[in-house]
């Protein structure tokens, strides 16, 4: 088939926007007439500085990002920010106990570390809401950095629904700590189809702008609808969904836990507190210092990323708010399909937490799962309608309502589910 044929709607890396891949192409072979391909320019040019700017620049304006937060574009994935995460948080924690306790005790460095001991031992935890695969993981990932005494399971959707994901627990049940360092989320679980219908209330800052430090993954819902940012201390997102090709992430991070407010303590005073010390190329302050070119880093991606914001604020005068009525739109036709026949497909995920982005389902047309999605799968493709199978780690199907499937592509698949329902 050729690309136009097709609606791809793989989990990620998703589908690019085809004008920006055919302007893409064009630039990796000579960038505006320089003679040179964009991925061959130096990561130091101001070429590429100007590339970096503007993607931050249209980030900004399509999210309304306020000016206390800076935009690092960073390598390591997702994954890697669930420990990129652990160690600037944990890093500003110390910081702030430690200017708490040169308050308190003066500027004696032995009296500051041992009172500083005490508190790592019995104060430190991070929170972790648990609701999918991917928040599991970075949970996972604080306990190997931290040890598990460190942090705290504030809650686990799986126990309120037979040991299985599809249902985000009340928030008067989660248990969380005083104090904690983060309190980390992820708002839209891609393999299990459950997002956050909105900001959770225990979370928002207090008046006094005090409160828990939140942070979330929003790798697959980042650009599909208005998030309040100022009340989160760090966003991160791998690219590779709505934003553009794998191989650039984006944190966001709010400039109160970067220097000069809050510098990260000294890998002496961390090896003191028996506390881990970070890959550089995972630091904040790092990378915020440095523009977000400590290392080398792919422009190309940065380029990418930055063409499909330029289209989305060229698509949508109102910005995010414009993609979100959209996002919104194709995801009540695709789950209205499904729920006209509850008799052929059973939703995944409990009606209030349904994601939007991964719509997840089983096919129970007969008495045999594994055929009726082998061959929902198989017509699927037959009509152009691909990337549909749901992830290994829990089968069934996935139809990724990303922000490059055009509303005709969510109703082309609608259509399909009605008709291979039959009557
Ligand atoms: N977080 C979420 C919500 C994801 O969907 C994914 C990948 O699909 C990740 C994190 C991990 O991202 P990466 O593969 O870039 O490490």
């Amino acid at each position: 088939p050729t690309r136009s044929e097709i609606t791809y709607f793989g989990a990620g890396p998703a589908l690019l926007p085809t004008d920006v891949l055919e302007k893409a192409a064009e630039a990796l072979v000579d960038y505006q007439g320089t003679g040179l391909g964009i991925a061959e320019h130096s990561h130091r040019s101001a070429l590429a500085a100007n590339i970096i700017n503007e993607a931050k620049a249209d980030l900004a304006n399509y999210l309304d990002i306020p000016d206390d937060y800076e935009v690092l574009f960073m390598q390591a994935g997702g994954s890697g920010e669930f420990s990129a995460t652990v160690y600037n948080l944990v890093g500003a924690w110390v910081t702030r106990k430690q200017q708490e306790a040169l308050k308190q005790v003066g500027d004696d460095e032995a009296k500051v570390a041992e009172l500083l001991q005490k508190q790592v031992a019995t104060e430190l935890k991070l929170d972790y809401l648990v609701t999918g695969s991917w928040s599991l993981k970075a949970y996972q990932e604080a306990c190997r950095l931290l040890g598990s005494e460190h942090v705290n399971l504030a809650t686990d959707a799986r126990t309120i629904n037979d040991k299985k994901f599809g249902k985000i627990p009340e928030e008067s049940t989660w248990k969380l700590s005083k104090d904690a360092a983060m309190v980390y989320y992820c708002d839209n679980e891609t393999v299990d189809g459950v997002e956050f219908p909105k900001f959770p209330d225990v979370l928002a800052p207090r008046a006094d702008g005090s409160g828990p430090i939140v942070v979330a993954d929003m790798s697959s819902n980042i650009l599909s609808r208005r998030i309040p940012v100022k009340n989160y201390h760090v966003i991160f997102f791998g690219a590779q969904k709505n934003l553009g090709s794998t191989g650039v992430t984006v944190a966001i991070v709010k400039k109160n836990l970067l220097p000069p407010v809050c510098p990260q303590p000294s890998p002496t005073l961390l090896r003191k507190l028996g506390l881990p010390i970070g890959p550089i190329v995972l630091s904040y302050e790092t990378i915020a210092k440095n523009n977000s070119l400590y290392n080398t880093l792919s422009i190309f991606d940065v380029y990418i990323a930055g063409q499909v914001l330029k289209k989305l604020l060229a698509t949508y005068s109102d910005k995010v708010d414009g993609q979100q009525a959209v996002s919104n739109k194709k995801a009540e036709i695709i789950y209205g399909a499904l729920e006209s026949r509850p008799d052929v497909f059973k939703l995944v995920t409990e009606k209030p937490f349904r994601s939007r982005m991964n719509i997840c389902f089983r096919v129970v047309k007969t008495n045999d799962m594994d055929v009726d999605e082998k061959n929902f799968l198989e017509l699927a493709k037959g009509q152009g309608l691909e990337g549909l199978k749901g992830h290994r780690s829990v089968g069934g199907i996935r139809a990724s309502n990303y922000n490059s499937i055009p509303l005709e592509g969510a109703q082309k698949l609608a259509e399909f589910i009605l008709t291979f329902a039959g009557h």
